[in-house]
């Protein structure tokens, strides 16, 4: 039965360093293909959309430490320009073309136009991943340079969503109101957001990604953590019952729930160098199964396939 279910990882992140996590220090700073090729392979996982780490060192990241200012490094010509290429480069090099979506980074606020003519004579990709928080951007500032390419190309984009103001949830909201054309993603649960998972349910070309659940889950039982990285508005589950949880948004949000892990970040320290949590891959998988062994085989399939199949291709071609 397992093995004839195709599932999908929505949310990976791997190749290349980021250098601010590495200077910082902060893990993870680095995730290897061959590493996520075991993992996803291990874990049953057939596909996995893939993007670069959020960082890029088209910015000087002395400058980022030392000063708090974001000059160029002179490394790239634009960003994510080496971040990208490599991810593309390395899935060719391991012949892995089979197991990857890869998604590229993009920087709506900085050389747009040398970032468009990238993408335009790229064709080994399948979306865009913007990082609101490290590109100090909000879904605002896409213009119609990038629109055009992701219209043309028919292909997502998806944005992190986070805690500070230019990562809120609701303003992917309002970008997919009001591009209803583009598919658009809104990455990691919106911090379990009430409203806000009310509204991707209404909202026929947005998609929310549960990417990294047992960590999130995680954060809401505990006061401190939830403060920190959730919203102040969370809806009401029992945290402590992942399985309940992902039902409760299956009901809710249905054919827009994504599943995704976020892998290396299910492990993560804070500035401090604390240890903030420590899951694992498998951790992530294990809620799949566990969904299968209840019987709830139909809900693996749509999350963990038909969903992320029609956020990624549209559900016309498919
Ligand atoms: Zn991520």
């Amino acid at each position: 039965m397992r093995k004839e279910i195709e599932l999908i990882d929505s949310h990976i992140h791997a190749t290349g360093i980021d250098f601010l996590n590495y200077y910082t220090p902060r893990i993870p700073s680095t995730h290897s293909l061959k590493e996520t090729i075991s993992e996803i392979s291990e874990g049953g996982i057939s596909k996995a959309v893939i993007f670069p780490f959020p960082g890029t060192l088209y910015y000087n990241p002395t400058k980022i430490l030392k000063f708090g200012s974001w000059e160029p490094s002179g490394l790239e010509d634009f960003p994510y320009q080496v971040e990208n290429s490599s991810l593309l480069r390395e899935i060719k090099i391991e012949n892995a073309d089979s197991f990857f979506f890869p998604f590229l980074a993009f920087d709506p606020k900085e050389k747009v136009l040398e970032q468009c003519e990238y993408l335009r004579l790229e064709r080994q990709f399948f979306g865009i991943k913007i990082h609101t928080l490290a590109t100090r951007s909000t879904p605002s500032d896409v213009d119609d340079r990038l629109l055009s390419i992701v219209e043309e190309k028919d292909i997502p984009i998806i944005f992190h969503t986070g805690k500070q103001e230019n990562t809120k949830a609701d303003l992917v909201v309002t970008f997919a109101k009001h591009h209803p054309n583009i598919r658009v993603g809104l990455a990691h649960l919106a911090g379990f957001d009430k409203a806000i998972l009310e509204k991707v349910a209404c909202l026929p070309n947005l998609y929310i990604d549960t990417s990294p659940l047992v960590s999130l889950c995680y954060f809401a039982q505990n006061k401190g953590l939830r403060e920190r990285y959730l919203s102040s508005r969370i809806v009401e589950l029992d945290y402590g019952d992942v399985i309940d949880v992902v039902l409760n948004l299956y009901s809710l949000i249905g054919s827009k729930l994504i599943w995704g892990t976020d892998a290396p970040f299910g492990s993560f320290s804070d500035k401090s160098g604390k240890l903030v949590v420590n899951f694992s891959y498998k951790d992530e998988v294990a809620i799949l199964n566990k969904l299968l062994k209840a019987g709830y085989v139909d809900v693996v399939r749509q999350i963990a396939g038909q969903n992320i199949k029609e956020f990624i291709f549209g559900k016309q071609a498919i």
